[in-house]
């Protein structure tokens, strides 16, 4: 079998900056960096970008960099359960996000410091304020254009070939066992793609002393299976539930023409807050099955001449560890509840249905203004489902962002059910070693990030703690 010192899955931007990190504080470590998407160059000759590959969602994606002082991991604005801590907070994470700022710009960033909104979002974020909601923004920001994205990628590539590092592209790890001394990694090689069949060739095996698992947030449901099954310290939070919307895209507009995704909140009494989360403008919803339930997600419009006639939204409920037990208990149960109604299906209710406590027949479907853009999804009831303090929270939160957008409040908008997300807290040191030795986590994956600047000051503890790891059990 194969043997390497470390090594990381997921090449996203924590596990690039926890590779290049450990290399930098130990030359000559072996590395190996498992990715099952695809090789840069590749991702950049596809016709549909996805988020998976070398770079990962944000760096490759996105590429604002996001300054705002937070914590990692990022914590609840609500209350946690007692074990959950920031490992860094206040000036220490200043002073790893201007070392983050630093090494971009060594890699060649020229995106300069905005340290405050355009005005077009500051005076959204204005509107917001007087309409009495919360709109999450996290400045001084760079925004890094493409080019210097994908020159970033290509000189951290070259950066770490250069110190030794194999870096394993169309690789998906499917499996990792305790091995005494260290840990057995499986991987089975991959084209690469999302939706070519994954399991093209025999699985392989790499001995290896310590791993770091950083498979972002679509991969977060396969480290909780894995790192739990490795015996780490994972407390799960209450899960965040509730609907998806899905309005004429006209109507909200006037939010996304300004922000594609802009994060309207607003607390509630109770310990918890509501909130809109994932927007896609002129996209459209699909079922997914996640944490074994089938939840309604939304598919943004990878180019604005691409979108179609609705944007989607999901509104979300996110109690803290006391509202769960109190008001807000049994959102969870609501997925349950749902899919057992509609077995592998989602369920699309007027809003007028909603509100006048009744379900939403087909010919009622039929006749609605706004049209389903998930013709699957089966007309019925959800109003129902859900804890009547989840519905007058939509109410007047809508209420709310109809003074932005006039018409969210219509009565032809649909909901789409169930909607929810689920975290979890790793417990882990100041350098994102779980309870299980040599196990490391680090990004979007385990929760401690929710953006590329969260994620890259993990990936670099991470990497500093590996090679402190390595260096203690030589
Ligand atoms: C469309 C989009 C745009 C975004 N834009 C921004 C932005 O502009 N600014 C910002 O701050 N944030 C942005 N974000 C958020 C940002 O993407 C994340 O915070 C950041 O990418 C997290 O980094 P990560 O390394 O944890 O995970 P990711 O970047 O998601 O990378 C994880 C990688 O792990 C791989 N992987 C997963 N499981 C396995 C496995 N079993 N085996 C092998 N490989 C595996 C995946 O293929 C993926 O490439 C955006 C997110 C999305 C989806």
């Amino acid at each position: 079998m194969e043997t390497s010192e470390v090594v990381i899955v997921g090449a996203g931007v924590a596990g690039l900056l926890a590779a290049y990190e450990v290399l930098r504080r130990r030359p000559g470590t072996t590395l190996t960096l498992i990715e099952a998407g695809l090789p840069l160059e590749e991702r950049l000759r596809q016709a549909t970008p996805t988020s998976e590959g070398y770079g990962g969602a944000g760096l490759f994606l996105g590429g604002s960099l996001y300054f705002g002082t937070t914590t990692l991991p990022v914590m609840p604005p609500v209350s946690a359960p007692p074990e959950v801590r920031p490992v860094v907070a206040g000036d220490a994470f200043e002073r790893q996000a201007r070392r983050v700022d630093a090494l971009f710009t060594e890699l060649g960033a020229t995106a300069p410091w905005r340290p405050a909104p355009a005005e077009p979002l500051a005076n959204a974020i204005e509107q917001a304020r007087l309409a009495g909601i919360d709109y999450i923004t996290n400045y001084p920001a760079r925004r890094l254009t493409a080019d210097e994205r994908q020159g970033a990628l290509r000189r951290l590539y070259t950066l770490l070939t250069e110190h030794g590092a194999r870096q394993l592209m169309g690789a998906q790890v499917t499996q990792i066992v305790n091995a005494g001394n260290g840990y057995v990694v499986t991987f089975i090689p991959t084209s690469g793609k999302q939706d070519a069949p994954r399991e093209t060739s025999q699985p392989q095996r790499i001995h290896t002393r310590a791993v770091l698992l950083a498979p972002g947030r679509y991969g977060a449901e396969w480290l909780t299976r894995i790192a739990g099954g490795l015996g780490a310290r994972i407390i799960p939070l209450p899960t965040t539930y509730g609907v998806r919307m899905e309005l004429p895209a006209m109507t909200y507009d006037p939010l996304t023409d300004v922000n594609p995704d802009p994060r309207l909140q607003m607390s509630l009494g109770d310990d918890a807050l509501i909130k809109t989360y994932a927007t896609c403008p002129g996209g459209v919803v699909t079922p997914v099955t996640r944490y074994g339930a089938l939840v309604a997600s939304g598919v943004p419009a990878l180019k604005r001449e691409q979108r179609g006639p609705t944007t989607t939204m999901a509104l979300l409920i996110q109690p803290g560890a006391e509202g769960a037990a109190g008001t807000w208990h049994g959102g969870e149960e609501s997925a349950r509840l749902l899919n057992e109604r509609a077995p592998g299906k989602l369920i699309v209710q007027r809003m007028e249905d909603v509100r006048q406590r009744r379900p939403t027949d087909a010919e009622a479907l039929a006749q609605n203004s706004v049209r389903p853009s998930c013709a699957d999804a089966i007309p019925g009831a959800l109003y129902d489902a859900y804890p009547d303090a989840y519905w007058r929270a939509c109410e007047t939160f809508l209420g709310r962002i109809n003074q932005m957008a006039p018409g969210v409040l219509s009565d032809d908008a649909l909901v789409y059910g169930p909607a929810e997300e689920r975290f979890n807290y790793f417990s882990t040191d100041d350098h994102m070693q779980t309870t299980t030795p040599g196990l490391f986590v680090a990004g979007d994956g385990p929760g401690q990030s929710q953006g590329i600047i969260q994620a890259s000051i993990a990936g670099l503890l991470a990497g500093e703690g590996l090679a402190s790891y390595l260096f203690n059990a030589r």
